[in-house]
């Protein structure tokens, strides 16, 4: 505490103490000359906040010389160090301390910067009343003090360093950690206290803190910073060892001869999560989890080159799988059973297929799998084994659904080593399988390239056929079993191509399917077949009925009722003379649509006929659900009565439960008088094959009508 005195202050001496109270005036004069070789700035005020006494340095920081001061009051001064000294007596103010620090930031006329630190001391008489303040101040320009001021004592920028979400950390030119704000304490697991004065390399996983050791010291040999303002991702190492990507940017601080590092820490673990996810995205599909064709491509074509295969030796089978009618099950169940079946289905193909098997989707329903196999043989058996399980019953989302799936597979031989070549040759096997009806397996033959070819050129002419005029219908008569009277006629399509002459429905019918050239090709035949029969009515010779076929694609995607009574508006009496024949196959593919659309027709007064029944795998108890007409008995079953025991039994059960739902039956590919005899007596009641007629041209039915009519009348 300082004595006090009542005398003067200006009494004091000026060269020195100027203005300090007098009897203060030798102890001021002592501590000055003293603390002058200790680089202090001395500075009295009274407790009215006038300058009483300013030593040399502490009126330089202000750049005034003492006298200048004297009487002044400092606080009101617009200077920092004059600020710092108001804020340290406002909190000397309550009285309830007796010191306070004091820092604060001057830059010199210099340009150099420099740090005040020190302390304001309360100066009080005997009794405890304020007289005055003592500042004591000392200049400094060491870096780390001043890193640590930066850090840790002005306010602002400590709130800022702790408010920050980047670890912020500052260490000298050895690597010394000098400062380190609160996220990087968090980031690392430490206490502030355990990291101060340590080197930074404790934050470093051991390869990265030799590294950094080595840089240090090439750094302070050779002066050259290799990593400041370059950000990098590199490997942090917590208190606990374990080890995370961070991204590091270092910014370097030259103060004077000395430097400091200020180094911006991030942790990048969700960005490197996130990268990750975003590349393992780019490679595999969404829902499955399967490889993209892409990345299938690329893993499987690296694989095939490094394994090229000698002939009959073990390799490589692509399976290509294509789910038949994939949409009935998205617009029957809705698409999250859809997306739940694909899924069960490719891990069922995974738990089927060997382990090390790379799998991709194609397209929304259709995968390829390239599997290891010992030969042929166990290709086989694995295509065998995959078709068996995915078209067994699947739980997808509180439902069972069961998959048609088409399998067309190549297996890896000397003729095709790449995946360019299995792929071509799988995929026509898969052409194979769904050309004829799918849900099946097919490998890959030779002849199979050449069927592809021919398909690819009918299709080319099939485009042409109607406006070339290469198309005309015929008429099979359909006659009573009893009487032998035609009362009916079916119309088949037939196609003379120029060059490739008479091609068969059998074979073009599922070309133009596949092609959606049925579209115009039906249209056409219903305008023909109408046509036909507004002459042949008009002659006096129309059937009962005409029935036409109606391929399945048509009849259950087609806008079939509206085209129909669009072309019977001009005719309204020939609807009870028309009839259609779609298969037992596309009627129960889409129960509902098929239902919808044969009770719109039957409205309309047109007849329905499912045509081969038999053929298919469906049963009667499907069929009585459709409002159907007739049963045509496929000529499968009829081609072996009544020699064949079993198609006999087959035939007549299939007349009576026909005729138990109220159907009328006719069979098809009558060729002979025994299987007509036999047909007779189990009570089919219309018939059809070659035996009554071949299927001819409209005049040649005409003939047979009226011939027929004269020799009843006769
Ligand atoms: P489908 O509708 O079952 O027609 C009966 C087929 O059996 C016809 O063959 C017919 O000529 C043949 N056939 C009739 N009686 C006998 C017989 O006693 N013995 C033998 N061996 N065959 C007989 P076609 O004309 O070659 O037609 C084959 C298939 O092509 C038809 O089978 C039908 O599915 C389809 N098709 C024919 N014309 C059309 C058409 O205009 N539109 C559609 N969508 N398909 C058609
Ligand atoms: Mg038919
Ligand atoms: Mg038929």
């Amino acid at each position: 505490m300082f004595e006090h005195s009542e005398k003067n202050p200006q009494d004091g001496d000026g060269a020195i103490g100027v203005g300090i109270p007098r009897d203060l005036a030798f102890l001021s004069s002592l501590a000055s000359s003293l603390l002058d070789h200790a680089d202090l700035a001395l500075v009295y005020l009274d407790r009215g906040g006038l300058c009483r006494h300013a030593d040399r340095r502490f009126a330089a920081l202000l750049d005034r010389t003492p006298q200048s001061l004297i009487g002044t009051p400092l606080c009101g001064l617009d200077h920092p160090v004059a600020r710092a000294l108001a804020g340290a007596l406002a909190s000397l103010a309550s009285g309830a301390l007796r010191s306070v620090p004091l820092d604060c930031e001057t830059t010199g006329c210099d340009g150099q910067r420099s740090i005040l630190s020190g302390s304001v001391l309360t100066h009080t008489d005997a009794s405890g009343a304020l007289l005055g303040w003592l500042g004591l101040l000392i200049e400094t320009g060491d870096p780390d003090r001043i890193a640590d001021f930066v850090a840790r004592r002005d306010p602002f920028v400590a709130t800022l360093l702790n408010a920050a979400v980047d670890g912020i950390i500052v260490s000298d030119r050895t690597g010394v950690i000098r400062s380190i704000n609160r996220a990087c304490c968090t980031l690392f697991g430490y206490e502030e206290a355990e990291l101060l004065g340590q080197p930074m390399t404790v934050l470093m996983p051991p390869p990265f803190a030799r590294d950094h050791d080595k840089y240090v010291s090439n750094y302070v040999k050779t002066e050259r910073p290799k990593i400041i303002g370059i950000g990098r991702d590199t490997l942090g190492r917590r208190k606990d060892g374990a080890v995370f990507p961070i991204h590091l940017s270092v910014g370097e601080a030259r103060m004077g001869d000395r430097t400091t590092y200020v180094g911006i820490i991030r942790d990048i673990s969700d960005r490197l999560a996130a990268e990750q996810r975003a590349s393992y995205l780019a490679r595999h599909d969404p829902l499955t989890g399967v490889l993209t064709r892409t990345a299938f491509l690329e893993e499987c074509e690296a694989l095939l080159a490094n394994e090229p295969v000698e002939s009959g030796a073990a390799g490589f089978a692509l399976y290509t799988l294509d789910v038949d009618q994939f949409s009935d099950i998205n617009e029957a169940f809705g698409f999250h059973v859809g997306d739940a079946a694909l899924k069960a289905m490719v891990s069922r193909v995974m738990e089927v297929l060997p382990p090390n098997t790379y799998m991709c989707r194609i397209a929304a329903d259709e995968f390829a799998a390239l599997a290891r196999v010992s030969g042929m043989e166990h290709a086989q058996t694995l295509a065998d084994v995959l078709h068996d399980r995915l078209t067994a019953s699947i739980y997808a989302d509180r439902h069972w659904v069961r998959l048609r799936l088409s399998i067309g597979a190549a297996l890896q031989d000397t003729a095709a080593q790449t995946l360019e070549e299995l792929n071509a040759k799988a995929k026509l096997a898969l052409q194979a399988v769904q050309h004829d009806g799918g849900n099946a397996v097919c490998f890959y033959t030779p002849a199979m390239a050449a069927a592809a070819t021919r398909r690819m050129m009918l299709t080319m002419h099939l485009n042409h056929a109607i406006e070339r005029n290469e198309m005309h219908l015929v008429y099979q008569p359909i006659v009573d079993g009893k009487t032998g009277r035609v009362v009916s006629a079916e119309a088949l399509l037939r196609w003379t191509h120029d060059t490739l002459g008479p091609v068969s429905p059998a074979e073009f019918i599922p070309v133009a399917e596949e092609s959606g050239l049925i579209v115009p090709l039906t249209d056409w035949i219903l305008s023909t077949a109408i046509g036909q029969m507004m002459r042949w009515n008009a002659e006096d010779v129309l059937p009962d009925r005409v029935f036409l076929n109606i391929s399945g694609q048509q009849f259950l995607r087609g806008n079939l009722t509206a085209r129909l009574q669009e072309l019977l508006s001009g005719c309204p009496e020939l609807r009870p003379h028309l009839g259609l024949e779609i298969t037992e196959q596309a009627a129960v593919r889409d129960l509902k649509v098929a239902i919808k659309t044969l009770g719109e027709l039957s409205a309309l007064g047109i007849q329905t006929a499912i045509d081969d029944f038999g053929s298919g795998y469906s049963s009667l108890s499907y069929v009585q659900q459709l409002p159907v007409a007739k049963l045509k008995i496929d000529r499968a079953f009829v081609i072996d009565v009544p020699t064949n025991p079993k198609s006999n039994a087959l035939v007549r059960a299939a007349v009576g439960m026909a005729h138990g739902l109220g159907l009328t039956t006719v069979a098809e590919g009558v060729e002979t008088e025994e299987q007509r005899a036999f047909l007779v007596s189990v009570g089919c009641d219309l018939l059809q094959g070659y035996h009554f007629g071949r299927p001819m041209t409209p005049e040649a039915l005409a003939d047979m009508i009226r011939r027929q009519r004269t020799a009843a009348a006769d």
